[in-house]
């Protein structure tokens, strides 16, 4: 199905934050109208997983940033939250991984939502990218080519 990149993370946006109570700040450097043919649902449930994630471990607002870069289109989502640890880095990937369950207990969560995410990304056929920094926060880009 094709879908208004912009049209569709101004809805989605919208519609989470309302649901989590929280600002999400969407910053689009896209073009008006750029068409990409992509699973919406499948898309908007990953958006779901990592703006969970923003939300769950950070109390500040959510960047989303937009873009192209050669043959790509992005997504970024952005927190500034307590980040990961270096050495958790290779493993919040895996199933039912959590970092340090005591830090985590607050928030619940059972360490499946990012090895979801790393599925449903397969079957889109995009790129994730993470990267954090403990005691500043998580940055999480998709990468959709076009
Ligand atoms: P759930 O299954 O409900 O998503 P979860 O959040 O624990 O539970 P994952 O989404 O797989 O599971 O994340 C794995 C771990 O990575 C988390 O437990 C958390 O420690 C860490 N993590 C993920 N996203 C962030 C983030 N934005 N900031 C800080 N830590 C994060």
């Amino acid at each position: 199905k094709m879908i208004d990149l912009n049209r569709f993370l101004t809805q989605v946006i919208r519609t989470y934050g309302d649901a989590f109570k929280r600002t999400l700040h969407l910053e689009s450097g896209l073009a008006e109208n750029v068409i990409i043919q992509i699973d919406e649902n499948k898309l908007k449930q990953l958006l779901y997983i990592f703006l969970d994630n923003a939300r769950k471990y950070s109390d500040d607002v959510i960047r989303i940033t937009a873009g192209s870069e050669k043959s790509e289109v992005y997504i970024r989502i952005e927190d500034r939250g307590m980040g990961i640890p270096q050495k958790d880095l290779p493993r919040v990937f895996d199933r039912f991984y959590r970092v340090d369950e005591a830090r985590n207990s607050k928030t619940g969560g059972s360490g499946l939502g990012l090895s979801l995410a790393k599925e449903i990304a397969d079957a889109l056929g995009v790129k994730i990218k993470l990267e954090s920094t403990e005691g500043i926060g998580t940055a999480v880009s998709i990468f959709i080519g076009i």
